[in-house]
């Protein structure tokens, strides 16, 4: 009989026999953030930084970029530039890419974490901006890691994506975000595959965060929801240190795993308990 001491033995097991962090393993390593002017992003130049390494960060501001850049060399990364770009435009991604990888000499982290800012609101059918939130959030992911791909097979190299709880449930009020981040979760899971099945040096890790204390979403949510939001240092870090242990999967914060897992054995309650007791929403 499977009882649950032998779940959590198995568990245990598992995670004594996964990967540990060595943060000797970033010193160096050649790094290109998105998204990296605010919130998470900036967190994670930030603790890059701190590990030593050489990196590239982007965004839309470049005065913001410039400081972020700044703060990184005084926290001792061994290189750290800039490069303002708009995800929404065709060409930019591919820009940004040979950028990192002329300045770096190659890329060992593609860090894929930039969102278009998106009202947390009801579906008003704005179709401008859901193609517009698309491009943004999901084709440039896409365009950017066919780019990085060769270099990161060659370096051995890790791809991150920074995905969302709301990648793997339905929710109100985000229908053009959370669609998004579903397309991300479909399009790298699977990418995933057909790595392993041509046995590629690539890794891919999918991070599914809860909600982040991030100015840009406490701004949404303040009032709103009770959700608890966890601090975007903390996410970064597991952000990283997931890339760098090669995991496919990160949840941060953990119970965001067991919120899915009872999403998958419990539809209708969970349901429920989202229309009912999430979200003060009186019509
Ligand atoms: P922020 O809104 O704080 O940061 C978004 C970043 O993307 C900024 O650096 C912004 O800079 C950049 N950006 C926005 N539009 C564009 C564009 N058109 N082209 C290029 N860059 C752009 O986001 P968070 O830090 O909160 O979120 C980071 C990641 O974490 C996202 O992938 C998000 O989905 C995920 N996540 C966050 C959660 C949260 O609660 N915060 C919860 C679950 C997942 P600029 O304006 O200078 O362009």
């Amino acid at each position: 009989k499977i009882s649950i001491v032998s779940i959590l033995v198995a568990y245990l097991a598992f995670k004594w026999i996964a990967p540990r962090f060595d943060p000797e393993s970033l010193k160096g390593a050649r790094v290109l953030v998105t998204g990296a002017s605010t919130g998470i992003g900036e967190q994670m130049a930030y603790h890059y930084a701190r590990f030593g390494a050489q990196i590239v960060i982007t965004a839309r501001r470049e005065k913001v970029l410039q400081q972020v850049t700044e703060k990184c060399l005084s926290l001792g990364a061994q290189k750290a530039l800039y490069i303002a770009a708009d995800m929404a435009s065709e060409s930019d991604p591919d820009k940004v890419v040979d950028f990192a990888l002329e300045k770096l000499g190659g890329l060992d982290y593609l860090v894929l974490n930039h969102i278009g800012p998106t009202p947390f609101a009801m579906w008003e059918g704005d179709m401008e901006h859901t193609r517009w939130l698309m491009k943004v959030n999901f084709f440039s992911y896409i365009q950017m890691a066919w780019r990085a791909l060769p270099s990161l097979e060659q370096s051995k190299g890790s791809l991150v994506v920074v995905s969302s709880l709301l990648a793997k449930m339905t929710n109100p009020f985000t229908l053009p975000y959370s669609s998004t981040k579903f397309a991300l979760n479909g399009f790298f899971g699977s990418l995933h595959h057909e790595l392993a099945m041509k046995k590629s040096n690539v890794s891919i890790s999918i991070c599914t965060l809860g909600l982040i204390d991030t100015e840009s979403a406490m701004d949404k949510v303040r009032g709103v929801t009770k959700i608890p939001a966890y601090p975007a240092t903390e996410a970064a870090l597991n952000i990283i240190i997931a890339g760098a242990t090669r995991q496919l999967d990160l949840y941060y914060p953990w119970f965001t795993q067991v919120v899915h897992i009872m999403k998958e054995l419990f539809p209708w309650a969970t349901n429920y308990v989202i229309q009912n007791y999430s979200y003060n929403y009186n019509p």
